[in-house]
């Protein structure tokens, strides 16, 4: 049994980054799923690609359009080729992002600049060039996906903790300035997430499975996109400015004692 009424954002326009794969993805054909229209945009041609192919067999209206986040120029034309093919957009979910596991000192210069080049500049990137081109004037939503680290010191993490804070950050901003112009801004902050690329690049680093966490167990990609289908639906019309944990617990586990 559906959750949410499959036209809960029927006639609506969502723009996904990073929607080719994994969360992003979910996300999209969730979204798509209950009426939207869509457009994914990463810098995979072939993967994105491929993912509007999948969605458009299940029916779902998609554009895929190639970009890197961190580029300006590139951002205003996905902007542009979505407005031209659908007219309108509603939502925009700021999902790309980079990370590899690595020891602070072991980072590099670059490797720490480019992470937060991709998931703090690259939603700010999309997050203006939205405004400018559409949302300032007629509304709509943001959700931004983050971390759970903006409390914790998070070992191998540096670069993405860091750059993930400044989402943070970038969303409460948002929320303040942009609610007067009918602009919800929120942002989820993922757990250990099954499937996916984020968690597979963790497997030989701590525990990350999920397993040490209240619930015994890491969440799926489809627990994540009904938050963000939550956030951007009318049932949300007054949440604005939150990071909402989607993490089992594991962040409010202060102790982590094992439960019998
Ligand atoms: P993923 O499959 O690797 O998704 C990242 C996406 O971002 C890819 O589609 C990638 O496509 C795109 N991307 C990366 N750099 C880009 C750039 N410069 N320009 C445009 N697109 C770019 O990983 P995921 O695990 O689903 O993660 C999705 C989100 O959830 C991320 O924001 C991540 O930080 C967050 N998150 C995940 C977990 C987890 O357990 N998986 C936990 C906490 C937070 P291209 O390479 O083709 O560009």
């Amino acid at each position: 049994m559906p959750t949410f009424t499959p036209d809960i954002l029927q006639g609506q326009v969502a723009l996904v980054t990073g929607g080719g794969t994994g969360i992003g993805k979910e996300i999209a054909r969730t979204f798509g799923r209950h009426g939207a229209r869509l457009c994914i945009a990463a810098r995979r041609q072939e993967v994105i690609e491929s993912t509007r192919q999948e969605f458009e067999q299940e029916g779902l209206e998609c554009l895929a359009v190639p970009c890197d986040v961190r580029q300006p120029d590139q951002v205003e034309v996905v902007l542009q080729e979505t407005l031209a093919r659908f007219g309108r957009l509603d939502v925009l979910v700021n999902n790309a992002a980079g990370n590899f596991p690595a020891p602070m000192a072991g980072i590099s210069y670059n490797g720490f600049k480019s992470i937060v080049d991709i998931d703090l500049l690259g939603t700010y990137n999309f997050s203006k060039a939205a405004y400018d081109a559409w949302l300032g004037e007629h509304g709509g939503n943001i959700v931004n996906i983050t971390a759970p680290f903006e409390q914790m010191g998070a070992a191998y993490q540096a670069h993405v903790a860091a750059a993930k804070t400044g989402v943070n950050s970038l969303t409460r901003t948002c929320a303040v300035e942009w609610g007067p112009k009918g602009i919800r801004t929120n942002a989820i902050a993922p757990g250990a997430v099954a499937e996916t690329e984020g968690l597979d690049r963790f497997g030989s680093v701590g525990d990350n499975s999920g397993r040490s966490g209240p619930l015994g167990r890491a969440g799926s990609k489809q627990e994540l996109a009904n938050v963000a289908l939550f956030l951007v639906s009318e049932a949300a019309s007054y949440v604005n400015g939150q990071v909402i944990s989607v993490d089992g617990g594991s962040g409010v586990d202060g102790l982590k004692m094992p439960m019998p």
